[in-house]
Order: C-alpha cells, then sequence, then structure tokens
C-alpha cells in the first residue's frame, strides 16, 4: 500500500514538473543572442576557456614532471578538438546570427580562416616543445582536409603529429564513436593519452584518455 502511495506520488510529481517546465515562457531569442555577444566581447568566454586550458596545464606539467622521473618513460600524447577548442569559429557564427544551417557553418569552417584560441595555442606550443604528441581529432569531415591544415599552420599550430577528420561516409548521429576509435588507434600506435581536450560532451566520453577538460561553448551543441 505504502509502495503504490509512494509510485502515485512520483507520478505526480514527475507530471506536475513536466507540466511546469512546459508552461514557462522561454527567454526571448533576442536576448540570449545579446546575451551570447556580451559573454565573448566582455571577455569572459576567453576567460573561461582560459580557466580549463590552465588546469590543464596544471595537470600536463605535473603528468611530465613524474614522467622524467620514470625509469620506464612512455609516449605522451594529447588529443586536442578544433573547432572552439583549438580555432575559433565566432566570427562566423556572429555573422550568421548564431545560425545557419549545417551546410552554412561547414562551408564557414572551410573557408579555413578562423584565429587559434590562444590558450590552446600556448598549451600545444608546450607540449611540442616537451616532446609530446599531439593529435587532433575534428568531428570536420575529410573534403575540409586541405582548407584545415593551412587554418591550423597559419593560426600558429606546426608539427602535429596527426590530423584526423570524419570520413565522409559516416553514419552516425552522434561524433563519440567516431571519436573514441580515433582515440584508441592512436593508443594502439604505442601513445598513452594523457589529454583530451573538447568544447562537446562527444568529443571526451568513452575514455582513452587520463583527463578530460570541458570548454565552454553556449553557442551550439554537437551530438
Ligand atoms: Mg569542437
Amino acid at each position: 500500500m505504502r509502495k503504490h502511495l509512494i509510485l502515485i506520488l512520483v507520478a505526480t510529481l514527475s507530471v506536475g514538473l513536466l507540466a511546469n517546465s512546459d508552461a514557462r515562457e522561454p527567454k526571448n531569442v533576442a536576448s540570449i543572442k545579446t546575451e551570447l555577444i556580451r559573454y565573448h566581447d566582455s571577455g569572459n568566454y576567453l576567460k573561461d576557456q582560459a580557466a580549463v586550458i590552465n588546469q590543464a596545464m596544471v595537470y600536463l606539467k605535473e603528468r611530465l614532471a613524474n614522467e622524467k622521473k620514470s625509469s620506464s618513460p612512455e609516449k605522451l600524447a594529447i588529443v586536442l578538438d578544433i573547432d572552439e577548442t583549438s580555432l575559433s569559429n565566432y566570427a562566423s557564427m556572429h555573422e550568421m546570427d548564431f545560425g545557419g544551417k549545417l551546410k552554412d557553418i561547414n562551408e564557414a569552417e572551410g573557408k579555413g580562416n578562423d584565429p587559434a584560441i590562444q590558450p590552446t595555442l600556448e598549451l600545444y606550443r608546450y607540449a611540442k616543445a616537451n616532446n609530446i604528441a599531439v593529435f587532433f581529432v575534428t568531428g570536420r569531415t575529410e573534403q575540409y582536409r586541405d582548407a584545415t591544415i593551412k587554418n591550423l599552420q597559419d593560426a600558429g599550430y606546426k608539427d602535429w603529429n596527426d590530423l584526423i577528420l570524419k570520413p565522409e561516409t559516416y553514419q552516425e548521429k552522434s561524433a563519440a564513436p567516431f571519436k573514441i576509435a580515433a582515440r584508441d588507434n592512436i593508443e594502439k600506435q604505442g601513445y598513452h593519452i594523457i589529454l583530451n581536450i573538447g568544447d562537446q560532451k562527444s568529443d571526451l566520453v568513452g575514455h582513452h584518455a587520463e583527463k578530460t577538460f570541458k570548454l565552454p561553448n553556449p553557442y551550439y551543441m554537437v551530438g
């Protein structure tokens, strides 16, 4: 009897919560866009990105120090996502008024003129200077390989170990299986991935890295 009462109570609460969340008028899209611009222009977006990269840097240095003491050092590697992690698409997102069809967004990425996200570039340079391998694993597809290489180089990224783009034939809705398989493959080449940094959950789920770091991104969500 008591169990039934609890079940009814839970069901009632659930329906109530759903009804409430459905009933509220959402925030106006124009004011959300204003907030998105303010977040960027105030410098707070960059500050939040830098705070995350700073934590990753602390871990990287700690891990490097331990490795130097080790009697059997490993081939250390880090994995970086590209968009909103290594390069910023903010200018084109702003130009498209934070909208646009997937085709427009991809074409904007294909232009290859995105600036570096400076804290990530600094971490990248530090890793390379300390003989840590760096792999870019991106949801961009193979057709953007040349544009992406040029863009990464123009932005200051040099001598990465590999750039792994999604095959054109990839069918899964989420990028996660592709990214997990890419990291698995890096490990099979004998690397030990100490850091995996991205701005989407799908960049980071599924292990194959000692530590993951999630950068802020209120501008879009990729599955
Ligand atoms: Mg990204």
